[in-house]
């Protein structure tokens, strides 16, 4: 399988090089040149299949020959060694638990798949590897865990200083080894906007090798495309296939259900569910993209003036705007919205949702009420509701029970550099502390 450029500037690359790139040198993002298709056997089988076996299937048939098939099972087998549980709530509203991994974040998938992926071509290379990621909480502590200690790798994080959650800021600062975090003054979008000026940048290009964790590298999406797989296969059977409400932010985690889509996963539509940082949405409805700063919210993770895969759903529908909107339905809720929905499903289910997965549930009752459809919803379940306790506790009453491996973290002492939103001392730091 090769990789091309969303700007079409740049050659075609190998996964190899498209995942330690990270993005393209004409500054588009990578995406496959062609879709596989699952068979009909694979749909039939689907019912028996887990996550695992699922994502050896799709992956090979992204990685072709680059990968020997038993090194891609230790990946596949190594990286999601956590459960995927489809809970079925109400008659039709289903919810897909992706937080059951290390950092009780979705984006464990992504990131635990693209370090090992990383780990197996930089071993074959022998060069020292830096991997640059900029975050708004969760991808930071998610790519952290997944990198720890990979020999070969070192990872510097960016994140936005006061605009992460305490136990988000423990989880990204405890690990030391191989990971060094970059306290910035500034947003989320001055963090990821630094990230992408040293993955272009002509004098760290050239001393380094750079590479990119944020969901903008394909190594982070693929793996995003298998969990939707996974939840068809645990649906049962419907007449209609489902609606999946994806809550959003960098639109990472809907890009990824897009590929499960064309490669050949039923689905009715996608909705993309977003806080009040809802230029996707405003897309959706007037056909033009109007990027701004972004707005600090209770789903934080979310707060996103700039959506970075926004170019690669462009792409994959080859900029048809109908196109588009027959398959993504958008909408947007405010923090008095998301609180109340918490607390409704707790008081009518006894599911405590976090935040952000809450604009989701949103998402799919906003887009039940006005669609005429039979079709099931899932709606993704983002992040753990412990890792939000202060909002939950908001909304509804008490503080979420914390899981074990969330406790242990928040006992150590928080490392971190406080760091100027500047890239002239980034690349210094980046120069310098490189080993
Ligand atoms: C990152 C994140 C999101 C948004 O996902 P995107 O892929 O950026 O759209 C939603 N919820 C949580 C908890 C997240 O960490």
């Amino acid at each position: 399988m090769k990789f091309r450029s969303t700007l079409r500037q740049s050659p075609e690359v190998s996964l190899r090089e498209a995942v330690l790139r990270g993005s393209a040198p004409d500054a588009g993002l990578y995406m496959p040149v062609s879709f596989p298709r699952l068979d009909r056997k694979f749909h039939e089988r689907l019912p028996s299949l887990t996550l695992p076996e699922i994502a050896q299937e799709i992956g090979s048939l992204f990685a072709g020959d680059e990968i020997p098939p038993h090194v891609l099972n230790s990946i596949v087998t190594d990286t999601f060694n956590f459960p995927v549980p489809l809970v079925r709530l109400g008659e039709r509203l289903h919810i897909l638990e992706l937080f059951h991994g290390p950092t009780l974040a979705f984006k464990d998938f992504g990131a635990r798949f693209m370090a090992r992926l990383m780990g197996h071509f930089v071993a074959e290379s022998g060069k020292q590897l830096t991997v640059i990621v900029a975050t708004s909480g969760d991808t930071g502590s998610a790519v952290a865990h997944a990198f720890l200690g990979v020999p070969g790798i070192r990872v510097v994080i960016l994140y936005p200083a006061g605009r992460v959650s305490s136990a988000q800021e423990k989880q990204l600062t405890t690990l030391g080894q191989n990971i060094t975090a970059l306290e910035v003054t500034g947003s989320f979008d001055d963090c990821q906007r630094l990230a992408k000026q040293s993955l272009i940048d002509p004098v760290l290009t050239e001393a380094l090798t750079l590479t990119s964790a944020n969901s903008i590298n394909i190594a982070r999406l693929i793996p995003q495309s298998f969990y939707y797989v996974a939840a068809v296969a645990q649906l049962g059977t419907w007449e209609t296939p489902p609606v999946f409400s994806v809550p959003s932010g960098n639109f990472g985690n809907l890009t990824g259900g897009l590929l499960a889509r064309r490669i050949g996963l039923g689905v009715t539509q996608f909705i993309a569910a977003t806080n009040t940082n809802d230029v996707v949405p405003e897309f959706l409805r007037s056909g033009k993209l109007l990027p701004r700063a972004s707005r600090p919210t209770i789903s934080n993770a979310m707060d996103v003036g700039n959506p970075s895969n926004f170019a690669r759903i462009v792409d994959l529908y080859d900029n048809d705007l109908q196109a588009i909107r027959r398959d993504i339905w958008g909408c947007s809720f405010s923090d008095e919205e998301t609180l109340s929905v918490m607390h409704d499903l707790e008081q009518g289910y006894g599911y405590v949702l976090d935040p952000h997965t809450a604009v989701g549930v949103l998402g799919w009752l906003s887009y039940a009420k006005q669609n005429q459809t039979a079709a099931p919803g899932i709606v993704l379940a983002t992040a753990h509701p412990a890792k939000f306790a202060e909002t939950v506790a908001r909304a509804i009453g008490v503080r979420p029970e914390m899981p074990e491996r969330l406790a242990t973290f928040l006992e150590r002492p928080k490392k971190s550099i406080s760091f100027p939103n500047r890239f002239a001392e980034l690349q210094e730091f980046l120069l310098s502390s490189n080993s």
